[in-house]
């Protein structure tokens, strides 16, 4: 399941993220996933909820958010946001465009919770 290696990539960053801010568990994951990533949210989901087993993020929750899909014109100097099956200028309609966002899987957040006591006793 391709997915599941995105969701263990995922949390081996989140897990960085956690370990440089002394975490002791990770609360919410933010994710923004583009149209053309190949990723479909709900097996991403799926996946994260087997991932995060024994990590850190084990009672985390997931936060996917969909990413525009947007391309550049060179003729137009324009930006315009499109559907996935016309990969076209907003404004001349031509295809000679530059995909801007939309191929992209970020971490975009994740929120921490620190065990206040364990800090107490050094
Ligand atoms: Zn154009």
């Amino acid at each position: 399941m391709h997915e599941l290696a995105i969701c263990q990539s995922l949390l081996r960053e989140v897990q960085r993220v956690a370990a440089r801010n002394d975490a002791s568990e990770v609360v919410r994951i933010g994710v923004v996933v583009g149209p053309l990533s190949g990723v479909e949210a709900p097996l991403l989901e799926r996946a994260f909820t087997l991932a995060r087993c024994g990590t850190i993020a084990a009672n985390a929750t997931l936060e996917i958010e969909e990413a525009p899909l947007t391309v550049w014109c060179e003729s137009c100097g324009v930006e315009s946001q499109v559907a996935m099956n016309a990969l076209l200028c907003g404004r001349c309609g031509t295809w000679k465009v530059d995909l801007r966002s939309g191929n992209e899987l970020l971490l975009k957040q994740v929120e921490l919770s620190r065990d206040e006591t364990a800090g107490a006793t050094g």
